[in-house]
């Protein structure tokens, strides 16, 4: 059964009421919880005709509907079980197409055909468990970007291996805040926040002229409430990738959700969370996993690689590193973190 909120509370919508003689609040929330395993949210600080808030739903339930790997009638479902998709839709192809550019320039650090090795830790789902190392390495041998062929003009995606599965947790989750993003302007709305399980969307400004201001989830498991830094933006996707975002516990240690397609583990480097900040939020969606994966120094490598796009890495020890064109935006208030500068 579809549940939906009409009046959620967001921090960051908080933030951006209380530290300012505020012009006003929110003036429509819908939260919905029921799309792409996340509780999404948008704000809309416009007046706009109501069906504005459905059609952009509509529009998130359509990605999730297509490119969710849970829902059994999805592209990317049909996918794995045949191997091949014909009739692909032309935003699921480019969102391939997107995930391969980010694939080659990570080194495979970032991989949607990590489905397989995704499917057996089960992190996030019913029976999250550590794979025993035979069936990882079984795994790796059925994972690959170089194995996926998606080709525009014939509308068709196949794997060049048998076994292989895709998953675009890492992706379509940016993409249809995109997607929601392009209706609300459609429409005319001008200051509006989106709040996709922590893959933000600041549309326009702030009502009264001043940027958005979004507080930075503090990275530790157990702080879910607290931030660590605001980031004033305008008309900005920031998403982050975390390993406090969906983790299990086994025999003392704990496993996150973002795996190293190299290894078949959870990442281990260094980083307790990556915020990426661009003006397409499937594009920050899927570097900031991929730099994740990579650590501090390859991942900064990457970003500043990228036109237009700039990080903020929180590594094990406290440390942030933010990008040259962040530096301003950004502001600390956690003491225990510390900002250095960037190598
Ligand atoms: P995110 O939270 O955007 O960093 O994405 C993490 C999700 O993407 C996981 O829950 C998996 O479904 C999938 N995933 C995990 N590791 C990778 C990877 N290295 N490349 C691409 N997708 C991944
Ligand atoms: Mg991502």
């Amino acid at each position: 059964m579809k549940k939906k909120i009409v009046a959620g509370v967001l921090m960051l919508v908080l933030l951006s009421a209380c530290n300012r003689a505020a012009p006003s609040g929110p003036v429509a929330i819908q939260t919905e919880l029921n799309y792409l395993g996340t509780v999404i949210s948008i704000s809309l600080y416009d007046e706009a005709p109501a069906s504005v808030l459905e059609d952009a739903f509509d529009a998130v339930a359509d990605v999730h509907a297509r490119m969710s790997v849970h829902e059994a009638s999805s592209e990317i479902a049909s996918l794995n079980r045949d191997g091949f998709l014909g009739n692909a839709s032309p935003d699921t192809l480019a969102l391939i197409e997107m995930g391969r550019s980010v694939s080659e320039a990570s080194g495979g650090a970032f991989d949607i055909t990590v489905g397989v090795l995704t499917g057996l830790w089960d992190i996030g789902g019913e029976h999250p468990n550590v794979p025993e190392p035979a069936k990882i390495v079984r795994a790796l041998g059925v994972t690959g970007y170089k194995h996926l062929d998606a080709d525009a003009a014939s509308a068709t995606v196949r794997f060049a291996e048998q076994g292989m599965a895709a998953d675009l947790g890492a992706i379509a989750k940016g993409y249809a805040c995109d997607e929601a993003a392009r209706i609300l302007r459609e429409a005319g709305v001008q200051h509006a926040m989106l709040d996709f399980g922590g893959n933000i969307y600041a549309l326009g400004e702030y009502p009264d002229g001043s940027p958005w201001r979004i507080g930075l989830r503090t990275p530790l498991i157990g702080e879910e409430a607290a931030y660590m830094g605001i980031l004033s933006v305008r008309d900005k996707a920031v998403v982050t990738s975390g390993a406090y975002e969906r983790f299990f516990e086994q025999d003392g240690k704990t496993y996150h959700h973002i795996l190293d397609p190299h290894s078949g583990y959870p990442a281990d480097s260094g980083l307790l969370s990556v915020t990426v900040v661009c003006e397409n939020s499937a594009m920050a969606d899927a570097l900031s996993t991929a730099c994740f994966v990579l650590g501090t120094q390859e991942g900064l490598k990457l970003i500043r690689s990228w036109d237009g796009v700039e990080g903020i890495f929180i590594t094990e020890e406290k440390e942030v590193f933010i990008t040259d064109g962040l530096h301003t935006a950004f502001s600390l208030k956690d003491q225990r973190f510390k900002v250095v500068s960037t190598p």
